[in-house]
């Protein structure tokens, strides 16, 4: 069976030989050496200031709400992965959808204005499928109407904006390192803090606010990535540019195939920013052509995923407006399988399953 992803597994004695180090330190978790490793690794490679690791991508986004103290009404995209609206609602503020860009994918930056209200403190928008967001025109807005500005750079690992790392826009942005992410670290997150202060503070909210043995100022949770999971990443840190050159060659295969197909739509890429080469998504016609083609692969033992599908305002715990264009992009995409080891022959076969599927 062919999966829409597979995760990356690194050499098995290097990940053998961190544990026994990890063995032998007795240190499992709680700002391990492992974790500083990688922690500094990760700043150089995505060219940022600092990272602080966690232990998922929705607990970083939570974690970013409470330090900037956001409250009321947050305007965020409707088409993204769950963890971008739920995350809002567990954080106890209420999610208004601005609608997408039915090319781009991302939230349309003129839906924004019309959304802020006395009760908004902040936009949290994604680059969808690691296609960087217009974070100038989100810049200005922000800047204009007081707003914080979180993103969820779940998709964007290793992005760059103008040549600078987009991680770098926003008040924080957040990473998830899931098993089925670019790279990983099992599961994990990080956040990326521009405020150097806000920073030193993020590192104490997620080990419960403690601030040495008899301080606790801040109210925290339990967010600390532990050794194992640091290890991994830097193994897999190791193999990152093997990885990305695989992914970029399948990419471009697909494009190949695609590019000239009328009945196929290719989401458009923001030409100021690098691409990553995370997904690989095709929006149809209507959602009938969408299924005929799901049919078609499903039969062939390939699995393609609806991302994101279905569109977050569709949620039963949200109060929210129709977003049409989030909505009708959401019932004709599919995301290809796209991962590093993806035989060339079995590409092949996706391509003329779904090239088929549309005769
Ligand atoms: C994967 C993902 C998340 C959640 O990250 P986890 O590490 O799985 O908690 C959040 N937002 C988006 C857009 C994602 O794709």
């Amino acid at each position: 069976m062919i999966n829409v992803t597979k995760p990356y597994l690194p050499d098995e004695a290097k990940y053998n030989s961190y544990v026994s180090h990890i063995f032998k330190s007795k240190w499992l978790t709680n700002n391990g050496e492992l974790l500083q490793e990688l922690e500094r690794r990760l700043a150089k490679y995505l060219n940022v200031e600092n990272v602080l690791l966690v232990n998922n991508g929705t607990l970083a986004l939570n974690v970013a709400y409470k330090l900037l103290e956001l409250s009321g009404e947050v305007i965020t995209t409707p088409f993204s992965f769950v963890a971008t609206t739920s995350s809002l609602v567990w954080g106890g503020l209420k999610p208004v959808f601005a609608d997408i860009d039915k090319n781009t994918l991302n939230i349309d930056t003129g839906e924004i204005e019309k959304k802020i209200t006395k009760s908004t403190s902040a936009i949290v928008p994604v680059h969808v499928f690691g296609n960087g967001c217009n974070v100038e025109e989100i810049e200005k807005l922000a800047k204009s109407y007081a707003l914080k500005v979180v993103y969820d750079a779940a998709h964007a690992f290793g992005v760059s904006y103008e040549g600078r790392s987009i991680l770098n826009y926003g008040d924080i942005s957040t990473l998830s390192f899931h098993a089925t992410k670019v790279f990983h670290t099992i599961e994990g997150g990080a956040l990326i803090i521009n405020n150097k202060k806000l920073y030193d503070k993020a590192r104490k909210v997620i080990d419960f606010g403690i601030d040495g043995p008899d301080h606790i100022p801040y109210l925290g949770i339990n967010a600390k990535m532990n050794e194992f999971q640091a290890a991994m990443g830097l193994c897999i840190l190791d193999d990152i540019e093997k990885i990305q050159s695989s992914r970029q060659n399948i990419y471009n295969r697909y494009v190949d195939a695609f590019r000239l197909e009328a009945r196929i739509i290719l989401q458009s890429h923001n030409n100021k920013c690098s691409y990553n080469y995370s997904y690989f998504p095709i929006i149809l016609e209507d959602e009938g052509s969408m299924l005929k083609v799901r049919e078609l692969l499903r039969r062939e033992d390939i699995m393609p995923r609806r991302y994101f599908y279905p569109s977050l305002d569709q949620l039963n715990y949200i109060d929210s407006e129709f977003m049409p264009v989030s909505n009708s992009i959401s019932s004709r995409i599919l995301c290809l399988p796209m991962y590093d080891s993806l035989e060339v022959n079995d590409q092949k076969r996706i391509i003329q399953t779904v090239k088929e599927a549309l005769l």
